[in-house]
């Protein structure tokens, strides 16, 4: 699916739960809709380290998304090698949050774990939805 960006709500709802559950981390699934990133299915039990939340989304039955994000406790959003295998898997589109957790504290990768660009997009929404 081809994905034009990600609602500006979105990443802010993204961005204050990565940093109300710092140090711990997070981790979700991207859905779409109508080409937008505008859910975040957030995944239980994740908070607690990078390879945990990994394999926990490894453990995920088939959930339609178009990729995934979690957040980093520290200040780098540079994708590990686990990372970057749970990306090949997971879909096209992988955002990484890291400390501080600011505007400025993410980047979006492709499924080979190479930067690539996602705009942030005004869009009216309803409220996030967390399942
Ligand atoms: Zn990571």
């Amino acid at each position: 699916m081809k994905v034009k960006g990600i609602a500006r709500e979105t990443l802010d709802f993204i961005l204050n739960v990565s940093k109300s559950t710092a140090p711990n981390e997070f981790a979700g699934l991207l859905s779409v809709e109508d080409g937008i990133i505008t859910e975040v299915i957030i995944l239980p039990g994740t908070e607690s380290s990078d390879r945990n939340a990994v394999i926990k989304l490894f453990m995920m039955p088939n959930i339609s998304s178009v990729g995934s994000v979690h957040s980093h406790p520290g200040p780098y959003f540079t994708p590990s090698s686990a990372d970057r295998k749970l990306f090949s898997k997971t879909g096209s589109h992988h955002i990484i949050v890291a400390a501080p957790y600011d505007k400025m504290s993410w980047q979006c990768y492709d499924s080979s774990g190479n930067v690539q660009d996602l705009k942030v997009l005004d869009v009216e929404l309803d409220e996030p939805e967390i399942l």
